[in-house]
């Protein structure tokens, strides 16, 4: 502030600002992508659950809680909907992207918002049920800085389960991690992990694989799970090329993101070298034999690996570069907030 002076507050859409700032032990983050017909019974079923002893007592009191919503650009009243509600209940909290961005970017704005020390997500469509959140704060307070839910009994079409059980089959397979379930949308973090997990692509699949790989501890309970009420899934069969790159990004990203010289440098090596014994090989057959070469297939093998040799090393050093230089950031863009705390709206551009 210059000269001491207090700059005069100027808030853009923000309909209902608490400007003092708030404690706030628990964060809730609802991803929601029309889902009209579910608000009104999440945000009731969340209060109800919110209001229960056996929750409030895990706290130290005062006890309070925000529900932060992440409209990722619902173009059905969605938003209008939650403006309404807003007056009758000060703990929602709304940050609506400008078009679809994808879940991962909703989780990351909410994590960005989040002020709790304990930080909630739950889908918007109901299938979550807001009263396990209690026994998974439970689990956190028992020394775990992650608790995932796992949707023990399915309640979603064959073509759901079937591919889900394969993508947690393989997931586990490759990352020794023992979770039945990583893409439940029910989790309790420790709000460190949330500071930390950078998401994009479509990688809130792997959270539970990139927390562990920072450290953290990480736990999993049986959630029940519901059946779709109202509205359709948001995620229809190009989740599964989706699911397959993020994967190997995640797989690069957990074992090589600060040192992709040993992923390419190595198989550049390894091309490099078997090109170069075949030219050497094809050389020495012409000094030495006196054999013709133009007309040998082994020939462009041995100069198609030293060029692919040389290629892979030189990616694996702008890898190098780019991970020591790269700029963090998310890429979702907010076309309004409502009732963000001031810190809060700061960080989305909504207050200065
Ligand atoms: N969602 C979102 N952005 C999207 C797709 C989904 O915010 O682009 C939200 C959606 O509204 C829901 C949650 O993410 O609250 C899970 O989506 P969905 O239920 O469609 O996934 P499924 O349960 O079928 O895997
Ligand atoms: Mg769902």
């Amino acid at each position: 502030m210059k000269g001491g002076m207090t700059p005069p507050l100027r808030l853009m859409s923000i309909a209902y600002c608490p400007l003092s700032p708030v404690y706030c032990p628990l964060s809730i983050i609802v991803p929601l992508f029309n889902e009209r017909e579910s608000l009104p019974e999440l945000i009731g079923q969340l209060y109800a659950a919110m209001q229960e002893d056996e929750l409030r007592k895990l706290f130290v009191e005062p006890f309070s809680f925000e529900i932060i919503l992440v409209d990722d650009g619902s173009t059905d009243d969605s938003c209008a909907l939650i403006g309404s509600m807003i007056p009758e209940r000060p703990e929602l909290r709304l940050i609506s992207f400008q078009r679809n961005f994808g879940k991962t970017e909703a989780l990351s704005a909410g994590f960005m918002a989040a002020t709790g020390d304990y930080v909630c997500t739950i889908d918007a469509d109901l299938q979550d049920d807001p009263f396990a959140i209690k026994e998974m704060i439970k689990k956190v307070q028992e020394g775990y800085d992650l608790v995932s839910g796992w949707k023990k009994k399915r309640k979603d079409p064959l073509s759901k389960t079937i591919p889900s059980k394969l993508f947690n089959g393989v997931t586990r397979l490759f990352t020794g991690i023992t979770l039945h379930d990583f893409n439940c949308g029910l989790k309790v973090y420790r709000k460190e992990v949330t500071r930390r997990l950078e998401l994009h692509g479509d990688m809130h699949r792997y959270i539970p694989v990139l927390a562990r790989w920072m450290g953290f501890r990480i736990a999993e309970l049986p959630v029940e799970h519901r059946a779709r009420k109202f509205g359709v899934t948001k995620y229809g069969s190009s989740r599964f090329f989706s699911g397959l790159f993020d994967f190997l990004s995640v797989l690069f990203i957990t074992r090589y993101l600060r040192r992709p010289m040993h992923f390419f440098g190595m198989a550049g090596l390894i091309s490099f070298l078997s090109g170069f014994i075949i030219s050497l090989y094809i050389t020495l057959d012409k000094i030495l034999l006196n054999q013709p070469v133009s007309n040998r297939p082994i020939l462009f093998l041995g100069i198609l690996l030293i060029i692919l040799g040389v290629q892979l090393f030189s990616t694996g050093l702008l890898g190098e570069m780019l991970s020591t230089s790269s700029a963090k950031g998310s890429s979702f863009a907010v076309r309004e907030t409502l009732n963000l705390t001031l810190s809060q709206a700061k960080k989305f551009g909504s207050a200065d």
